[in-house]
């Protein structure tokens, strides 16, 4: 017979540490809450391991009294609320009482706390599985510093599931990246294995706020951002939007607040996605930090027990302001950066190249040249080339090039299945007959293909060649970057990308891929790190390769708008032939299209 008991303490915090604690950032989270609610004015966080060894957070804050140690660490134990009401109008971060004792049951907790204005030393209290120990005086400042060390020691089935020190500890530098946007106003600090990660110092001026996000973001980010400032219908929206012509390969440079608090919500992303939709290029992501400002009755931010989803009450106006303050303030730009004194190659044709891309970006169809645009304009290739100048830009095999066969002398000779040239429609398309009628291929999406073929299978076999750049290209990077790309040498080697770190901020590119070696080299390493950075994990960048090989052709494809020859259309032509599906660009779009003689008479009412 089963009897109905009570669980003890112990384990229904345990339990409830399901829920708050799942990795090393939750903890770390949840501590900086704590310091928040206290008004901390700087909080610093050290880890070891990622935070599975330890993890101390310091704060400057009110503190606590030696009788009040104790309560926290209870189960429902908050000075946050007091009834129902309450509720409703929550302004603090955390206000379950949980995540103390949860901690104190999965891991070695010291809480230590002096009060302000108490006593003249702290007191320290030892959680030890789930245990916890008297008070005992501790000589320290004002203020709290929780230790939490061995996470999950005594639960060894979610110990398992935690990651590599460098993924925990890129989900905590994720973390209080947030934290310091949200709350300019407190200073925050971060160490890792005893190596200062970074500082930043309380904000007091505009100034000051620019260099914190630069700090976050990047130098290159706030280069390019737009300052927002919108406020309409009792809603409010401020904050830095990057222009379009600054995105990234991932979606990774996105922070979006409401009221102060950290959110990744599907209608605000929407709103978001659909504002950049005409003036950013397919497959890439736009980045911003931004902030929401909406009275605190008409959200509801504790749908989700980790609070990253919110629930508005009316929906549909904030979709509407977000779009629309959007939208407005990149229109102004989007026109610029298509100038071709903002980034575009001015060459002979720059006339109509830039009405083209301008058409192309802002008619809703800039989905079709994804990488057509601003963004490849470092990418510089003499107007006419040689055939066997075109094959070596498709790859490293002259060979290939020189035997491909220009116009046949012999008409009755096989046609090959994409047919032969006969013209470039602008600078975008190249048409071509076949023995069924007319072949348009678009040239950019084609070589794209071509390039990643090339790429996977030259990474499959033993690595992707790199060239040594004669001038070492120089790149602003971020801390975070610099770091993601010094734990990735080998992988970066295999890819055929080599580096060295030439400053705090920055590094320079010795070798790219031979393949790309016509390409924007920072832009291309970057979009590198930021593809490494998502994935984490070394298994994950093993099994996910193809995603980078595919964000390393999209930059050495020839761009739209060069004008080819007819020896290097067909050039092309037979190269697509002899690729794997290349019937598709890596975005999944059709690279050539047939328009057979049956529906050219169809279009002229030509019986046959
Ligand atoms: P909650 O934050 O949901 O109230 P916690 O378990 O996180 O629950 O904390 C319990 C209580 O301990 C808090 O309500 C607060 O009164 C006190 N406390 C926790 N951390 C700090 C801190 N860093 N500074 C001052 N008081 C703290
Ligand atoms: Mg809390």
């Amino acid at each position: 017979m089963t009897t109905i008991k009570l669980l003890p303490d112990h384990l229904v915090n345990q339990i409830a540490a399901g829920e708050v604690v799942e990795r090393p950032s939750s903890v770390v989270k949840e501590l900086i809450e704590n310091s928040l609610d206290a008004d901390a004015g700087w909080i610093r966080v050290k880890l070891e391991q990622g935070g599975k060894r330890a993890i101390r957070v310091h704060d400057d804050g009110r503190g606590m009294a030696r009788d009040e140690l104790p309560v926290a660490l209870q189960r429902h134990a908050t000075s946050k609320i007091a009834s129902l009401d309450d509720l409703e109008q929550v302004v603090t971060m955390g206000f379950r009482g949980e995540a103390l004792p949860s901690i104190g049951s999965v891991a070695r907790l010291d809480l230590a706390s002096r009060r302000a204005g108490g006593d003249a030393h702290g007191w320290v209290v030892q959680v030890r599985r789930g245990e916890i120990g008297e008070p005992a005086p501790l000589p320290m400042q004002p203020g709290t510093r929780v230790d939490v060390r061995d996470l999950f020691y005594n639960v060894p089935a979610r110990r398992k599931f935690l990651r590599t020190d460098r993924t925990e500890f890129n989900h905590i530098d994720l973390l209080l990246k947030r934290f310091a946007l949200a709350r300019f106003d407190v200073g925050f600090e971060l160490e890792h294995d005893g190596k200062s990660v970074s500082v930043l110092a309380p904000v007091g001026s505009e100034e000051e706020e620019d260099l914190r996000v630069s700090r976050i973001m990047g130098q290159e980010f706030l280069d390019h951002a737009i300052r927002i400032n919108e406020q309409r219908g009792g809603l409010g929206l401020h904050g830095w939007v990057a222009e379009p012509r600054y995105n990234r390969a991932q979606a990774d440079r996105q922070f979006f607040f409401v009221n102060g608090r950290a959110v990744r919500d599907r209608l605000i992303a929407h709103a978001v996605r659909t504002a950049f939709q005409d003036v950013l290029f397919h497959g890439r992501h736009p980045a911003f930090v931004l902030f929401l400002q909406i009275p605190p009755g008409t959200v509801d931010v504790n749908v989700h027990p980790q609070k990253h989803e919110v629930r508005f009450r009316d929906g549909r106006s904030v979709h509407d302001f977000l779009f629309s303050s959007l939208h407005r303030e990149l229109a102004g730009v989007g026109a610029g950066a298509l100038r071709p004194n903002a980034g575009l190659g001015a060459g002979p044709a720059a006339g109509h190249e830039t009405s083209l891309h301008a058409g192309s970006a802002r008619g809703g169809a800039g989905g079709a040249y994804p990488h057509s645009g601003p963004f490849q304009a470092g990418m510089s290739l003499p107007v006419s080339e040689q055939l066997s100048a075109y094959g070596r830009l498709l790859g490293e095999r002259p060979e290939s090039a020189s035997s491909a066969p220009g116009q046949p002398t012999d008409e009755t000779s096989d046609i090959p299945p994409l047919g032969y040239a006969l013209a470039q429609l602008h600078g975008v398309y190249v048409l071509s007959q076949n023995t069924k009628g007319l072949v348009i291929t678009d040239m950019h999406a084609a070589h794209e293909r071509i390039t990643y073929e090339r790429l996977k299978s030259r990474h499959a076999e033993d690595g992707i060649r790199g060239q040594r750049l004669l001038v070492p290209v120089a790149a602003q990077l971020s801390e975070a970057e610099l770091d993601l790309a010094a734990g990735h040498r080998d992988e970066l080697a295999a890819l055929g990308l080599r580096f060295d770190r030439s400053g705090p901020e920055s590094a320079v590119i010795r070798e790219v891929p031979t393949l790309l070696a016509g390409a924007d080299a920072a832009r291309l390493f970057q979009d590198v790190l930021a593809d490494l950075g998502s994935m984490g994990s070394s298994e994950r960048v093993e099994t996910q390769s193809n995603e980078i090989l595919s964000t390393m052709a999209c930059h050495g494809s020839i761009r739209a708008n060069r004008q080819l020859t007819l020896a290097e259309m067909n050039a092309l032509l037979r190269e697509m032939e002899r690729t794997e599906r290349s019937g598709h660009c890596n975005h999944g779009r059709p690279t050539w299209v047939q328009l057979d003689m049956g529906m050219l008479d169809q279009l002229f009412l030509r019986g046959r």
